[in-house]
């Protein structure tokens, strides 16, 4: 396949902040973007030159898109395979069908992992109530998790024994699961990572990243890890890619047990865990997700700068924590919330608190953060998604802080986070 140059048009399945990012680094370099998403407000849609909102299964519309753009991507991995699959038979689709559909099932992931002789943890597939029955003793405390369509730490439930495991899999309406043993991590690891069509492989910097009620909180590079661990990471992330056959970016993360990497899961598109990549490297994920996807050589992975990236989730907007509590109540089941704002239906539903939204959060104290304190620290990108609505756990944006020295860098980053009224108390 031709190399695809400017000014052709991409097409980017899903809309959402990584979708955004995309068409923003596509832009730059002289393409057109168009965007299908079933949410007429998603971030990526309102920057996009064309935004097709439809849901993901509108053949019509893929024709369309198929049509008009010179290859397609994702930024979402709960597009439905057969999307994939259809789009290619007319339009270059990276990455292929076959590695999504790896990725949106952590089934078919952990049976991927067993297959590669890849490390991971101790974990049974739960497809029915009998295979609980037989869980291991060993295996619990564990934690039992929806195959499909999880995402920050959602469809998931910590479970003590059997009978827990079993009642959560009901509260789950029964869907495959996989139940993996909890570890005691020391730490947590990613690697994003581009590999073109010749399978070229360029992995960024190992990021060490923590979380807060499953979703990620904070990354930094360098990762406080032996070099010999973050290699380690950079290395394994390559294998995957390669079992995957990959052209894309990927994400792959890990958990560090025991000085021990174990591959936790792995996500077909460019990842939270490289938006440091945005201010701390020549090319970023997004940058490189274009390049992989048009057939241009991809550019360096090397970050010339130290950096600490923060999550901004929607709790920001509510600062009386009784509203928080409210909001909280109505954030949709994640088997039914495919996407943010999306139902399983496609229908775009406004979210809580939103004009027009069924639940409306009475009395919520509703308000924009005031930026002027994070644009006053040295060194600090703000990156705000454009979300029409913040809700307590919803995405809304992130900063970096880049610094030469990486322990400023956290220091400011840590500084700046105070300053915003997020506490440090992990939970
Ligand atoms: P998600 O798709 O929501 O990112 P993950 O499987 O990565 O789902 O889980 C989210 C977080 O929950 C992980 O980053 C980790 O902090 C914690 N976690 C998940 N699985 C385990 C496990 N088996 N043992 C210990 N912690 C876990
Ligand atoms: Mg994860």
């Amino acid at each position: 396949m031709p190399i695809i140059l400017p000014p052709a048009t991409l097409g980017m399945l899903g809309g959402g902040q990584l979708g955004r990012f995309f068409v923003a680094a596509a832009h730059e370099m002289g393409y057109r973007v168009w965007v299908l998403d079933p949410d007429p407000h998603s971030p990526a849609g309102r920057i996009a030159d064309r935004h097709l909102v439809t849901p993901y299964d509108d053949y019509a519309a893929l024709d369309q898109l198929a049509q008009s753009c010179a290859a397609v991507s994702t930024e979402f991995e709960n597009v439905p395979a057969g999307t994939l699959d259809y789009l290619d038979k007319f339009v270059v689709v990276r990455p292929s069908a076959s590695a999504v559909s790896v990725c949106q099932n952590r089934i078919a992931e952990k049976r991927f992992l067993r297959d590669n002789g890849l490390p991971h943890g101790p974990y049974l597939e739960v497809l029915g109530e009998n295979d609980l029955a037989r869980a291991d003793a060993d295996l619990f405390p564990a934690i039992l998790k929806v195959a499909r369509f999880g995402y920050d730490g959602k469809g998931q439930a910590l479970v003590s024994s059997r009978d827990e495991a079993l009642a959560a899999f009901v509260r789950f309406k029964s869907e495959s699961c996989v139940l993996e043993k909890k570890l005691s991590l020391a730490g947590e690891v990613s690697v994003v990572l581009a590999r073109d069509k010749h399978g070229v492989c360029c992995p960024f910097p190992t990021a060490f990243n923590t979380h807060r009620q499953g979703i990620l909180d904070v990354s930094r590079i360098p990762a406080p890890i032996s070099d010999t661990l973050c290699e380690q990471a950079a290395t394994l992330a390559g294998t995957v890619a390669s079992c995957l056959a990959y052209t894309g970016v990927l994400a792959v993360e890990f958990f560090v047990v025991d000085d021990q990497l174990l591959i936790n899961e792995m996500a077909p598109r460019p990842h939270n865990s490289g938006h440091y990549t945005l201010d701390a490297c020549t090319y970023s994920q997004f940058e490189q997700q274009v390049r992989a996807l048009c057939g241009l050589p991809l550019g360096q992975a090397q970050a010339h700068s130290a950096a600490v990236m923060v999550n901004l989730l929607g709790e920001l907007w509510y600062r009386n924590p009784h509203n928080v509590k409210a909001a909280q109540r109505f954030v949709p089941h994640p088997a039914l919330a495919a996407s943010e704002g999306t139902g399983s239906s496609g229908q775009y539903t406004p979210p809580p608190g939103a004009p027009g939204s069924a639940t409306a959060v009475s009395g919520a104290h509703y308000h924009e953060p005031d930026w002027t304190v994070l644009h006053a620290i040295p060194g600090l990108k703000l990156h705000l998604y454009g979300k029409h609505h913040a809700r307590p756990g919803r995405k809304m944006g992130h900063f970096t802080v880049v610094d030469s020295d990486p322990e400023r860098a956290l220091r400011n980053a840590l500084a700046a986070r105070r300053a915003m009224g997020i506490d440090d108390a992990a939970s």
